[in-house]
Protein backbone atom coordinates (compact mmCIF):
# COMPACT_ATOMS: atom_id res chain seq x y z
CA UNK A 1 0.00 0.00 0.00
CA UNK A 2 2.84 2.42 0.89
CA UNK A 3 4.48 1.66 -2.91
CA UNK A 4 0.89 2.99 -3.86
CA UNK A 5 0.19 5.71 -2.13
CA UNK A 6 3.84 6.82 -3.57
CA UNK A 7 2.84 6.30 -6.72
CA UNK A 8 -0.44 8.54 -6.29
CA UNK A 9 1.53 11.41 -4.38
CA UNK A 10 3.75 11.47 -7.90
CA UNK A 11 0.74 11.62 -10.14
CA UNK A 12 -0.82 14.08 -8.24
CA UNK A 13 2.30 16.16 -8.42
CA UNK A 14 2.08 16.04 -11.99
CA UNK A 15 -1.27 17.31 -11.80
CA UNK A 16 -0.66 20.00 -9.12
CA UNK A 17 2.76 21.03 -11.78
CA UNK A 18 0.75 21.55 -14.68
CA UNK A 19 -2.25 23.81 -12.92
CA UNK A 20 0.31 25.82 -11.47
CA UNK A 21 1.89 26.06 -15.29
CA UNK A 22 -0.98 26.88 -17.03
CA UNK A 23 -1.70 29.45 -14.12
CA UNK A 24 1.26 31.25 -13.99
CA UNK A 25 1.45 31.35 -17.90
CA UNK A 26 -1.53 33.08 -18.06
CA UNK A 27 -0.51 35.94 -15.67
CA UNK A 28 2.73 36.15 -17.21
CA UNK A 29 0.96 36.84 -20.48
CA UNK A 30 -1.36 38.89 -18.69
CA UNK A 31 -4.31 37.01 -20.47
CA UNK A 32 -8.00 37.05 -19.47
CA UNK A 33 -9.59 33.83 -18.11
CA UNK A 34 -12.23 32.43 -20.69
CA UNK A 35 -14.57 31.76 -17.77
CA UNK A 36 -15.15 35.79 -17.85
CA UNK A 37 -16.40 35.85 -21.12
CA UNK A 38 -19.96 36.04 -22.34
CA UNK A 39 -19.96 33.28 -24.22
CA UNK A 40 -21.85 29.98 -23.46
CA UNK A 41 -19.75 27.48 -24.59
CA UNK A 42 -18.95 23.64 -23.23
CA UNK A 43 -14.90 23.73 -23.99
CA UNK A 44 -15.26 26.74 -21.06
CA UNK A 45 -17.20 25.27 -18.74
CA UNK A 46 -15.26 22.18 -19.08
CA UNK A 47 -11.87 24.39 -18.70
CA UNK A 48 -10.61 23.47 -22.51
CA UNK A 49 -10.94 26.73 -23.67
CA UNK A 50 -9.05 28.73 -20.72
CA UNK A 51 -7.61 31.82 -21.98
CA UNK A 52 -7.79 34.57 -24.32
CA UNK A 53 -7.06 37.99 -25.53
CA UNK A 54 -9.51 40.17 -27.15
CA UNK A 55 -11.58 37.44 -27.37
CA UNK A 56 -14.74 39.40 -26.55
CA UNK A 57 -14.62 41.86 -29.33
CA UNK A 58 -14.02 39.00 -31.68
CA UNK A 59 -18.17 37.61 -30.20
CA UNK A 60 -19.45 41.18 -30.66
CA UNK A 61 -18.34 41.41 -33.98
CA UNK A 62 -19.92 37.71 -34.62
CA UNK A 63 -23.18 38.94 -33.11
CA UNK A 64 -22.94 42.51 -35.53
CA UNK A 65 -22.81 39.87 -38.33
CA UNK A 66 -19.09 41.72 -39.12
CA UNK A 67 -17.69 38.59 -40.28
CA UNK A 68 -14.75 38.25 -38.35
CA UNK A 69 -12.01 36.25 -39.33
CA UNK A 70 -9.92 32.69 -37.47
CA UNK A 71 -6.46 31.70 -38.20
CA UNK A 72 -5.48 28.76 -36.94
CA UNK A 73 -2.59 27.37 -39.15
CA UNK A 74 -0.45 23.99 -39.12
CA UNK A 75 2.46 22.87 -39.66
CA UNK A 76 2.14 20.08 -41.95
CA UNK A 77 4.97 16.99 -40.56
CA UNK A 78 1.81 14.42 -40.06
CA UNK A 79 -1.60 14.31 -40.58
CA UNK A 80 -4.18 15.84 -38.00
CA UNK A 81 -4.71 14.30 -34.57
CA UNK A 82 -6.76 14.75 -32.00
CA UNK A 83 -5.71 17.27 -30.13
CA UNK A 84 -5.75 19.58 -33.65
CA UNK A 85 -9.05 18.41 -33.59
CA UNK A 86 -10.58 19.94 -30.56
CA UNK A 87 -9.83 23.53 -32.04
CA UNK A 88 -10.54 22.31 -35.38
CA UNK A 89 -14.33 21.09 -33.97
CA UNK A 90 -14.61 24.53 -32.52
CA UNK A 91 -13.41 26.46 -35.45
CA UNK A 92 -16.13 24.64 -37.24
CA UNK A 93 -18.86 26.03 -34.54
CA UNK A 94 -17.69 29.31 -34.70
CA UNK A 95 -17.66 29.51 -38.60
CA UNK A 96 -21.26 28.18 -38.29
CA UNK A 97 -22.01 31.49 -36.80
CA UNK A 98 -20.41 33.73 -39.25
CA UNK A 99 -16.70 33.90 -38.97
CA UNK A 100 -14.34 33.55 -42.02
CA UNK A 101 -11.54 30.53 -41.27
CA UNK A 102 -8.13 31.00 -42.87
CA UNK A 103 -5.61 27.85 -42.19
CA UNK A 104 -1.82 28.34 -44.01
CA UNK A 105 -0.60 25.05 -44.31
CA UNK A 106 3.56 26.00 -43.44
CA UNK A 107 5.15 23.18 -45.23
CA UNK A 108 7.97 25.76 -45.17
CA UNK A 109 8.04 25.51 -41.46
CA UNK A 110 8.32 21.51 -41.25
CA UNK A 111 11.09 21.65 -43.73
CA UNK A 112 13.24 24.39 -42.02
CA UNK A 113 12.50 22.66 -38.50
CA UNK A 114 13.64 19.26 -40.24
CA UNK A 115 10.13 17.72 -39.12
CA UNK A 116 10.18 16.98 -42.60
CA UNK A 117 12.73 15.77 -45.13
CA UNK A 118 11.28 17.95 -47.49
CA UNK A 119 9.06 20.57 -48.74
CA UNK A 120 7.72 18.33 -51.17
CA UNK A 121 7.07 16.00 -48.81
CA UNK A 122 5.49 18.06 -46.20
CA UNK A 123 3.39 19.56 -49.14
CA UNK A 124 2.07 15.81 -50.25
CA UNK A 125 0.93 15.43 -46.43
CA UNK A 126 -0.67 19.16 -46.17
CA UNK A 127 -3.11 17.23 -49.54
CA UNK A 128 -2.90 14.16 -48.82
CA UNK A 129 -3.77 13.75 -45.06
CA UNK A 130 -4.28 17.32 -43.36
CA UNK A 131 -7.18 18.93 -45.68
CA UNK A 132 -9.09 16.04 -46.26
CA UNK A 133 -9.32 15.69 -42.52
CA UNK A 134 -9.63 19.61 -42.24
CA UNK A 135 -13.00 19.44 -44.20
CA UNK A 136 -14.13 16.49 -43.09
CA UNK A 137 -14.44 17.92 -39.86
CA UNK A 138 -17.09 20.28 -41.33
CA UNK A 139 -15.44 23.38 -42.88
CA UNK A 140 -17.44 24.50 -45.35
CA UNK A 141 -16.35 25.72 -48.84
CA UNK A 142 -16.56 30.29 -49.38
CA UNK A 143 -15.81 30.47 -45.62
CA UNK A 144 -12.54 28.40 -45.27
CA UNK A 145 -9.15 29.51 -46.75
CA UNK A 146 -6.54 27.41 -47.40
CA UNK A 147 -3.55 27.64 -48.49
CA UNK A 148 -0.25 25.32 -48.81
CA UNK A 149 2.89 28.14 -48.13
CA UNK A 150 5.42 27.01 -51.02
CA UNK A 151 2.10 26.93 -53.26
CA UNK A 152 0.98 30.31 -52.44
CA UNK A 153 4.03 32.31 -53.17
CA UNK A 154 1.89 35.57 -52.70
CA UNK A 155 2.10 35.32 -48.91
CA UNK A 156 5.85 35.77 -49.26
CA UNK A 157 5.19 39.39 -50.75
CA UNK A 158 3.19 40.22 -47.90
CA UNK A 159 5.79 39.11 -45.03
CA UNK A 160 8.41 40.89 -46.78
CA UNK A 161 5.95 43.77 -47.04
CA UNK A 162 5.53 43.43 -43.23
CA UNK A 163 8.96 42.54 -42.40
CA UNK A 164 9.84 46.17 -43.42
CA UNK A 165 7.77 47.39 -40.16
CA UNK A 166 9.23 45.42 -37.12
CA UNK A 167 12.22 46.68 -35.60
CA UNK A 168 15.24 44.57 -34.35
CA UNK A 169 14.87 46.10 -31.08
CA UNK A 170 10.86 45.32 -31.08
CA UNK A 171 12.32 41.98 -31.62
CA UNK A 172 14.97 41.93 -29.04
CA UNK A 173 12.61 43.04 -26.23
CA UNK A 174 10.13 40.20 -26.58
CA UNK A 175 12.54 37.40 -27.61
CA UNK A 176 15.13 38.41 -25.47
CA UNK A 177 18.22 37.20 -27.93
CA UNK A 178 21.90 36.83 -26.93
CA UNK A 179 25.03 36.30 -28.71
CA UNK A 180 24.12 32.50 -29.25
CA UNK A 181 20.51 32.72 -30.28
CA UNK A 182 20.00 32.60 -34.06
CA UNK A 183 17.18 34.93 -35.21
CA UNK A 184 17.52 34.41 -38.30
CA UNK A 185 15.27 31.47 -37.97
CA UNK A 186 12.72 33.47 -36.18
CA UNK A 187 12.94 36.62 -38.99
CA UNK A 188 12.07 33.67 -41.63
CA UNK A 189 9.55 32.17 -39.49
CA UNK A 190 7.92 35.01 -37.91
CA UNK A 191 7.86 37.02 -41.03
CA UNK A 192 5.80 34.14 -42.31
CA UNK A 193 3.33 33.99 -39.50
CA UNK A 194 3.00 37.44 -39.28
CA UNK A 195 1.78 37.27 -42.78
CA UNK A 196 -0.34 33.80 -42.06
CA UNK A 197 -2.53 36.18 -39.35
CA UNK A 198 -2.70 39.93 -41.41
CA UNK A 199 -3.83 37.86 -44.34
CA UNK A 200 -7.91 38.21 -43.96
CA UNK A 201 -7.22 41.90 -43.44
CA UNK A 202 -5.63 43.19 -46.69
CA UNK A 203 -8.01 44.76 -49.55
CA UNK A 204 -7.98 41.13 -51.23
CA UNK A 205 -10.33 39.60 -48.08
CA UNK A 206 -12.30 42.65 -47.59
CA UNK A 207 -9.67 44.72 -44.94
CA UNK A 208 -9.29 44.97 -41.33
CA UNK A 209 -11.46 42.80 -39.29
CA UNK A 210 -11.47 41.68 -36.29
CA UNK A 211 -9.20 38.55 -35.79
CA UNK A 212 -8.39 35.51 -33.35
CA UNK A 213 -5.71 33.25 -33.65
CA UNK A 214 -5.74 29.80 -31.12
CA UNK A 215 -2.25 29.39 -30.06
CA UNK A 216 -0.28 27.84 -27.63
CA UNK A 217 1.55 29.72 -25.29
CA UNK A 218 4.94 29.32 -26.72
CA UNK A 219 3.48 31.25 -29.78
CA UNK A 220 2.27 34.29 -27.77
CA UNK A 221 5.21 36.55 -28.56
CA UNK A 222 4.52 36.08 -31.72
CA UNK A 223 1.28 37.00 -31.46
CA UNK A 224 2.72 40.37 -29.50
CA UNK A 225 4.88 40.98 -32.61
CA UNK A 226 1.80 40.84 -35.11
CA UNK A 227 -0.07 42.97 -32.88
CA UNK A 228 2.69 46.27 -33.45
CA UNK A 229 2.91 45.01 -37.09
CA UNK A 230 -0.54 45.23 -37.67
CA UNK A 231 -1.10 49.07 -35.64
CA UNK A 232 1.82 50.11 -38.05
CA UNK A 233 0.00 48.96 -41.11
CA UNK A 234 -3.42 50.15 -40.34
CA UNK A 235 -5.34 46.84 -39.05
CA UNK A 236 -6.55 45.46 -36.38
CA UNK A 237 -4.52 43.96 -33.67
CA UNK A 238 -5.32 40.30 -33.57
CA UNK A 239 -6.49 38.29 -30.80
CA UNK A 240 -5.68 34.83 -29.06
CA UNK A 241 -7.08 31.99 -28.25
CA UNK A 242 -5.81 29.59 -25.50
CA UNK A 243 -6.74 26.06 -25.32
CA UNK A 244 -5.55 23.43 -22.91
CA UNK A 245 -3.38 20.51 -24.51
CA UNK A 246 -4.39 17.35 -24.88
CA UNK A 247 -1.41 15.51 -23.91
CA UNK A 248 1.13 12.92 -25.50
CA UNK A 249 -0.36 9.07 -25.00
CA UNK A 250 3.09 8.27 -23.43
CA UNK A 251 3.48 11.28 -21.39
CA UNK A 252 1.78 13.47 -20.00
CA UNK A 253 3.78 16.47 -19.59
CA UNK A 254 4.11 16.54 -23.07
CA UNK A 255 1.27 17.53 -25.75
CA UNK A 256 0.45 15.24 -28.50
CA UNK A 257 3.02 15.63 -31.44
CA UNK A 258 1.78 15.44 -35.70
CA UNK A 259 5.68 13.90 -36.31
CA UNK A 260 5.83 11.52 -33.31
CA UNK A 261 3.49 8.92 -34.20
CA UNK A 262 3.38 6.80 -30.83
CA UNK A 263 2.31 10.14 -29.10
CA UNK A 264 -1.10 10.64 -30.54
CA UNK A 265 -4.25 9.12 -32.46
CA UNK A 266 -4.38 10.58 -36.13
CA UNK A 267 -7.40 11.35 -37.59
CA UNK A 268 -5.67 8.81 -40.41
CA UNK A 269 -5.13 5.98 -38.29
CA UNK A 270 -6.77 2.77 -38.71
CA UNK A 271 -9.38 1.55 -35.89
CA UNK A 272 -7.21 -1.27 -35.46
CA UNK A 273 -3.79 1.12 -35.21
CA UNK A 274 -5.79 3.70 -32.71
CA UNK A 275 -7.07 0.80 -30.40
CA UNK A 276 -3.28 -0.39 -29.98
CA UNK A 277 -1.99 2.83 -29.40
CA UNK A 278 -4.80 3.34 -27.02
CA UNK A 279 -4.06 -0.10 -25.25
CA UNK A 280 -0.52 0.97 -24.43
CA UNK A 281 -1.10 4.64 -23.62
CA UNK A 282 0.20 5.77 -20.41
CA UNK A 283 -3.11 6.45 -17.82
CA UNK A 284 -3.65 8.52 -14.32
CA UNK A 285 -4.21 4.66 -12.73
CA UNK A 286 -2.06 3.06 -10.75
CA UNK A 287 -0.59 -0.55 -11.23
CA UNK A 288 -2.22 -2.83 -9.11
CA UNK A 289 -6.44 -2.57 -9.61
CA UNK A 290 -6.89 -3.11 -5.95
CA UNK A 291 -4.68 -0.63 -5.10
CA UNK A 292 -6.53 1.80 -7.60
CA UNK A 293 -9.59 0.59 -6.27
CA UNK A 294 -8.77 2.20 -2.81
CA UNK A 295 -6.76 5.18 -3.80
CA UNK A 296 -8.83 5.94 -7.35
CA UNK A 297 -6.82 7.56 -10.22
CA UNK A 298 -5.47 11.09 -11.14
CA UNK A 299 -8.07 11.61 -14.52
CA UNK A 300 -6.57 15.21 -14.77
CA UNK A 301 -3.31 14.18 -15.90
CA UNK A 302 -4.90 10.94 -18.13
CA UNK A 303 -5.07 10.75 -21.67
CA UNK A 304 -7.39 7.93 -22.07
CA UNK A 305 -10.08 10.65 -19.48
CA UNK A 306 -9.02 13.58 -21.36
CA UNK A 307 -9.79 12.27 -25.07
CA UNK A 308 -13.18 11.14 -23.87
CA UNK A 309 -13.70 14.77 -21.88
CA UNK A 310 -12.50 16.67 -25.13
CA UNK A 311 -14.39 14.55 -27.51
CA UNK A 312 -16.88 12.45 -26.88
CA UNK A 313 -18.58 13.07 -23.64
CA UNK A 314 -20.43 16.49 -22.63
CA UNK A 315 -20.35 17.89 -19.22
CA UNK A 316 -22.34 15.84 -16.89
CA UNK A 317 -20.77 12.27 -18.43
CA UNK A 318 -17.35 13.98 -17.75
CA UNK A 319 -17.92 14.81 -14.49
CA UNK A 320 -19.22 11.22 -14.01
CA UNK A 321 -16.35 9.46 -15.07
CA UNK A 322 -14.02 11.31 -12.90
CA UNK A 323 -15.70 10.89 -10.21
CA UNK A 324 -15.78 7.22 -10.80
CA UNK A 325 -12.06 7.56 -11.36
CA UNK A 326 -11.32 9.45 -8.59
CA UNK A 327 -13.01 6.97 -6.29
CA UNK A 328 -11.86 4.12 -7.67
CA UNK A 329 -15.10 2.79 -9.03
CA UNK A 330 -13.70 2.47 -12.49
CA UNK A 331 -10.29 1.00 -14.09
CA UNK A 332 -8.53 1.39 -16.57
CA UNK A 333 -9.37 -1.53 -18.56
CA UNK A 334 -12.99 -0.81 -18.49
CA UNK A 335 -11.73 2.63 -19.37
CA UNK A 336 -10.06 2.35 -21.78
CA UNK A 337 -12.26 -0.07 -23.32
CA UNK A 338 -15.19 2.98 -23.56
CA UNK A 339 -12.75 4.99 -24.73
CA UNK A 340 -11.26 2.57 -27.42
CA UNK A 341 -15.16 2.07 -28.42
CA UNK A 342 -15.76 6.13 -29.01
CA UNK A 343 -12.40 6.49 -30.83
CA UNK A 344 -12.91 3.55 -33.17
CA UNK A 345 -16.84 5.12 -34.07
CA UNK A 346 -15.21 8.60 -34.72
CA UNK A 347 -12.38 7.37 -36.98
CA UNK A 348 -14.71 5.05 -39.25
CA UNK A 349 -16.91 8.18 -39.77
CA UNK A 350 -14.05 10.40 -40.00
CA UNK A 351 -12.58 8.26 -42.45
CA UNK A 352 -15.73 8.04 -44.32
CA UNK A 353 -15.90 11.80 -44.88
CA UNK A 354 -12.57 11.78 -45.65
CA UNK A 355 -13.29 9.92 -49.12
CA UNK A 356 -15.57 12.64 -50.00
CA UNK A 357 -13.87 15.30 -48.87
CA UNK A 358 -10.83 14.42 -51.30
CA UNK A 359 -12.97 15.28 -54.28
CA UNK A 360 -13.25 18.86 -52.79
CA UNK A 361 -10.31 20.09 -52.11
CA UNK A 362 -10.16 22.81 -54.93
CA UNK A 363 -13.05 24.48 -54.23
CA UNK A 364 -11.24 25.24 -49.98
CA UNK A 365 -7.98 26.57 -51.63
CA UNK A 366 -7.14 30.17 -51.86
CA UNK A 367 -7.40 31.80 -55.15
CA UNK A 368 -7.44 35.36 -54.74
CA UNK A 369 -3.87 36.83 -56.13
CA UNK A 370 -2.38 39.56 -53.34
CA UNK A 371 -2.05 42.85 -55.74
CA UNK A 372 1.59 43.98 -55.11
CA UNK A 373 1.21 47.77 -56.03
CA UNK A 374 -0.63 48.34 -52.57
CA UNK A 375 2.96 47.90 -50.66
FE1 LIG B 1 -7.58 7.20 -16.66
FE2 LIG B 1 -9.85 5.90 -16.74
FE3 LIG B 1 -7.74 4.84 -15.53
FE4 LIG B 1 -9.02 6.88 -14.46
S1 LIG B 1 -9.85 4.86 -14.79
S2 LIG B 1 -6.84 6.69 -14.66
S3 LIG B 1 -9.62 8.02 -16.25
S4 LIG B 1 -7.93 5.27 -17.70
Amino acid sequence: MEEAKKELKEKQAIKEKLEKNYKEKIKECALHSASSLNYDSDLIKKEILIAHNDFDKFLLALKQNKKPAIVSGINPSGPLHLGHAVIFKELVNLQKQGANVFIPLSNDESYVTKKASSLAEAKEIAIKDVIPSLIALGFKPGKTYIHIDSDYLDIYNLAMHLSMKLTFNRVKGVFGFDELSTPGSFFYMGAIQQAHILLPQIKEFGGPKITTVPVGFDQHPYILLTRVVAEKNKMIPPGELIFNFLPSLLNPLEKMSASKPDTCIYLTDSPEEAELKLKRSYTGGLKSGKDQQDLGGVPEICPIFLIQKYHFLNLKETENLENKCKNGKILCGECKKQCIEYVKKFLKDHHKKREKAKKQINKFLIKERIDIKQF
